[in-house]
């Protein structure tokens, strides 16, 4: 009999393994959402399935990145609209115990990591944790936190989800205290009075945004490209960033940080404006949020020559192939967009291609959805693409100023836009700023998925009064006959 002090970790949790010397259809490096979705779709196809995480179950997106954020922010658009409330004859005070908050989000995390356990154990998805070495293109080794081989492990093919990391700038290393990085931002347990952003990209201004409006946080944000959210319809834009003025933000665009200095309570930093001079901007946190890096280092992917591209990145074919046959990667650790639904569908791609099935990655339909105030959502081409490749477009817009259910929210600002070929109508791109548009691209991705045309956008029944009417308008304000608004005829191109 073995006394409970004696217990190990897999003895406790029937869930995870010892796999020493077993051989598996499939070996998963990562358990974020590329690596827990191919094990279980693995499962369900009947493959014998080990699945090897060196933190914790979920990855990056359910511990220190979508659902943490996610719960951080709804919670801050919640506050926002309590204490924007009296036109609504809301009056009163909010207060905010950020440990509280804290541990709140911290118990959703749980639950959802938990559920993937579950959810393994249901699809006889073996769970072991520890670090993968691969030693061939059929063995590897877990290794624990101290080095030691915990077991052999033998395979016919393998999923790298191993994910990425941020990425420190060689002037402003993470401290973990003051200079820190969106893992920390999510976790802070005291108000923060300020914070200098550098990157005006998605996580950025999604963590900058969350603070300003839960506790009035000063904004100071940092950009080396001309425009916030690079990449994004800057009209799209325009609306976020008349928000983050609103909120009092300063931002710095084409500027480049150069050092900084660090005391106990905060940190001063030195950058260079767009017309060359010097600032310095003091501030109880610097978040880096300039990019991330693919996790391709120290598990062993040189020893079997997997090809990795300029970035460092792994390359992949359409069935999620490296160039060694039966190794596969999927997720963050391939590039492209850093998105937690490709990671999704790339794992499934994997696995079925692993169990035989003719399956294959396309990317025509990905949505993007950031988390600002307010949020923007798009999909397909941006109106800046469509009229670089010389396409006669059909442009249509919808402002949520003219939706009864925004008005009837106090959620006036934004609008829906549509982009579409103007001979046949299809439809080549969406995008939305404004309330719940993370939730309304789902209809704009499902039109372009099944190559919709504005007519088929416009004849679809909305229920009303819903925000989704907005994308219906948009299609019928691209055809001239949007009800609630005044539409201008369209030249050749608008
Ligand atoms: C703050 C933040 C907010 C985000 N918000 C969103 C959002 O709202 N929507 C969205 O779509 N995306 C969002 N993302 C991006 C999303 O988190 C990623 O796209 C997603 O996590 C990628 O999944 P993945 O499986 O490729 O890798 P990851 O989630 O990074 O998981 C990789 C896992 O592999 C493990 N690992 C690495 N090397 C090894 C090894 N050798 N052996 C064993 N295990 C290993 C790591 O510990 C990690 O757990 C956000 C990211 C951040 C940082």
């Amino acid at each position: 009999m073995i006394s409970n002090e004696h217990k190990t970790k897999e003895m406790e949790d029937p869930l995870v393994t010892n796999s020493k010397d077993s051989e598996f259809d499939a070996l998963v490096i990562g358990s974020g959402p590329g690596g827990y979705h191919s094990a279980i779709r693995l499962g369900q196809l009947g493959k014998s399935v080990l699945l090897v995480e060196k933190e914790k179950l979920g990855g990056v997106c359910l511990n220190v990145g979508c659902i943490p954020s996610k719960a951080l922010i709804t919670v801050s658009k919640l506050v926002k609209r309590v204490r924007n409330g009296s036109r609504m004859g809301i009056n009163g005070q909010v207060s905010i115990d950020l440990p509280k908050l804290q541990d709140w989000k911290q118990s959703v995390v749980n639950q959802l990591t938990n559920g993937i356990a579950a959810l393994c154990k249901l699809n006889k998805v073996q769970i072991e944790y520890g670090t993968v070495r691969i030693k061939n293109s059929r063995e590897a080794e877990v290794v624990s936190k101290e080095g030691t081989v915990i077991s052999n492990v033998s395979f016919r093919n393998a999923v790298i989800a191993t994910g990425t990391e941020p990425i420190e700038l060689p002037n402003l290393k993470f401290d973990g205290r003051r200079v820190i990085s969106s893992t920390e931002a999510l976790d802070i347990r005291e108000p923060p009075r300020s914070i200098l952003i550098v990157g005006g990209g998605v996580i950025g201004l999604e963590i900058g945004m969350m603070y300003a409006n839960l506790f009035g946080t000063h904004l100071t944000i940092v950009e080396l490209l001309d425009q916030l959210l690079p990449g994004t319809d800057p009209e799209l834009v325009n609306v976020v960033s008349r928000n983050l003025q609103r909120l009092g933000a300063q931002i710095f665009l084409k500027s480049r940080v150069k050092g900084a200095k660090q005391s106990d309570e905060s940190v001063n930093v030195e950058f260079e404006t767009q017309d060359g001079d010097s600032r310095n901007v003091t501030a109880d946190y610097v978040l880096v949020s300039v990019g991330r890096r693919p996790n391709t280092k120290g598990c062993g992917l040189e020893k079997i020559g997997v090809e990795l591209d300029a970035r460092g990145f792994i390359k992949v074919d359409k069935k999620m192939r490296t160039n060694v046959p039966n190794i596969f990667a999927v997720g963050d650790v391939t590039g492209g967009p850093l998105l937690a639904h490709k990671a999704f569908k790339e794992g499934i791609v994997a696995a079925e291609v692993i169990a035989g099935l003719s399956s294959e990655a396309d990317w025509t339909a990905v949505p993007f959805a950031i988390f600002t105030d307010p949020e923007i959502a798009t999909v397909g081409m941006t109106h800046g693409e469509a009229t670089s490749i010389g396409n006669n477009l059909l442009v249509g817009r919808f402002p949520f100023s003219a939706s009864g259910k925004a008005l009837a929210s106090e959620e006036r600002e934004g609008f829906a836009k549509v982009i579409a070929e103007k001979e046949s109508g299809r439809i080549l791109g969406f995008g939305i700023v404004g309330s719940e548009s993370t939730e309304l691209i789902s209809e704009a991705v499902l039109a372009i998925e099944m190559g919709a045309s504005l007519e088929d956008v416009s004849l679809t029944v909305h229920p009303h009064p819903t925000l989704s009417e907005s994308i219906m308008e948009s299609a019928e304000n691209a055809l001239g006959k949007a009800i609630h608004i005044q539409n201008k005829p369209q030249g050749k191109s608008k």
